[in-house]
């Protein structure tokens, strides 16, 4: 048998995408109720799309590019998102519990790879919810001053403090959290990561209500809870890798799943609305298309960067910049283009509250994740090499 002797490296790519359009045809009528988005509390949205989650997971195409030792088929990681975008060119709404195990589960295989061998297989076909416990009352852009403490104890550590803002943390039943075990004057040198049970003893969650109404994110209270050794995530005083891990996902992998989500939701608008849009819906269309197609392009490179294992270092806030602006500049499209449906009309106008809280969520793209500001320091700083401004 002769061998390639240039094989095509997007080749398996493709054949996984082909795959999985034809799988998504045969299968439209199981799948027809992931395909609308409706304006909902985020309990109710996660528990619609678990059994999507479930059913990707069963038919193996969750399990594509995830490693055989959590559950997966192995291959590139390219292969996730592959299946991610192509979910989201079908019309199907990519489910948002997945993206944040898509932000967490690469840390956890990194730096506690038992944690993650029980833990992922859970978490990517949607039986367990995850949330991330890094951001406090006064420590969010300046993690290093974080005072939630970890005290060594017996056989784990006893965890005292409160974390806020988290995502997902009123339905989640797991926490990365992020605590001081070294010195309060240690900043970032002395956090340590741990893996949270959100129903032990001493721990306290409370949704947060956003200007929006709804419930995305939660407190979490922590009073003396106990943490067994075996529920670190990486070593003691290793907590800052971690998160810097973590954060090439969150900031870098997740804006290519919500490019593509995004995209769709630009090109469904159109569709469904074309003739209720005013006559300047060329140009606000053109660059709601064109401040995604910038982030496409980017945040293709970055995950054949973090696929291929490369440390991005700071060059992952250029994503997340691209992608506070595509999303603000698409909605705010979106607005323009239905107004003044958008504005006016009341609660029982299914689209109008729909686009109202894609709008309203756009406004947080700046703010969770790191604040917009912040990125563009360390562009300037770490980048550029321009001047510290302060
Ligand atoms: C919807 C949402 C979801 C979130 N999800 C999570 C989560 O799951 N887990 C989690 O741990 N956290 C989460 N966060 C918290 C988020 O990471 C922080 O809100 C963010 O990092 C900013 O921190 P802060 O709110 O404390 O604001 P601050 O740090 O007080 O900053 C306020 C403002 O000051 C300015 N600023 C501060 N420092 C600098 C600087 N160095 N350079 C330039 N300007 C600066 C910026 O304008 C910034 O917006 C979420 C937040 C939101 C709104």
């Amino acid at each position: 048998m002769t061998t390639d002797p240039f094989p095509d490296p997007v080749a398996p790519l493709r054949q996984t995408a082909e795959q999985f359009r034809g799988w998504l045809e045969r299968n439209h009528e199981a799948l027809e109720p992931f395909r609308h988005e409706v304006a909902e509390e985020l309990h109710l949205s996660s528990a619609r799309f678990r059994p999507l989650q479930k059913l990707l997971w069963d038919h193996g195409w969750h399990r594509l590019g995830w490693p055989v030792d959590v559950g997966g088929l192995g291959g590139s990681p390219l292969h996730r998102y592959v299946v991610a975008e192509e979910l989201a060119a079908a019309g199907y709404v990519n489910p948002a519990i997945h993206g944040s195990v898509e932000i967490i589960a690469p840390m956890l295989i990194r730096f506690a790879p038992d944690l993650a061998a029980r833990h992922v297989p859970k978490g990517v076909s949607g039986d367990e919810v995850w949330c991330q416990g890094f951001s406090e009352p006064d420590a969010g852009s300046d993690l290093g001053s974080l005072r939630t403490r970890a005290i060594a104890d017996g056989d784990g550590f006893r965890v005292s403090g409160q974390k806020m803002w988290s995502s997902n943390g009123h339905i989640a039943s797991w926490c990365c959290l992020l605590a001081r075990t070294g010195d309060p004057d240690e900043g970032y040198r002395g956090l340590t990561m741990f893996w949270v049970d959100l129903s032990a003893a001493g721990v306290r969650v409370v949704p947060t209500k956003l200007e929006s109404g709804a419930s995305d994110t939660s407190e979490i209270f922590l009073e003396d809870v106990h943490v067994p050794a075996d529920h670190l995530i990486g070593g003691v005083g290793e907590g800052w890798a971690a998160v810097m891990y973590l954060m090439q996902f969150e900031r870098g992998a997740y804006a290519w799943g919500r490019q593509a989500d995004l995209t769709t939701q630009l090109t469904e608008l159109i569709v469904d609305h074309v003739d209720e849009f005013p006559a300047t819906a060329d140009e606000l269309v053109g660059d709601a298309y064109l401040s995604l197609l910038g982030l496409r392009s980017r945040c293709r490179d970055t995950i054949g960067a973090l696929a291929a294992g490369t440390n991005l270092g700071p060059a992952f806030s250029i994503d997340k910049i691209l992608l506070s602006k595509a999303e603000q500049t698409m909605t705010e499209a979106a607005r323009r283009l239905l107004s003044p449906r958008l504005e006016l009309a009341g609660t029982d106008d299914a689209v109008a509250e729909l686009w109202r809280s894609r709008w309203s969520f756009s406004r947080i793209t700046t703010i969770y994740g790191g604040a917009g500001e912040v990125q563009r320091d360390l562009v300037a700083e770490r980048l550029l090499g321009l001047p510290r401004g302060r």
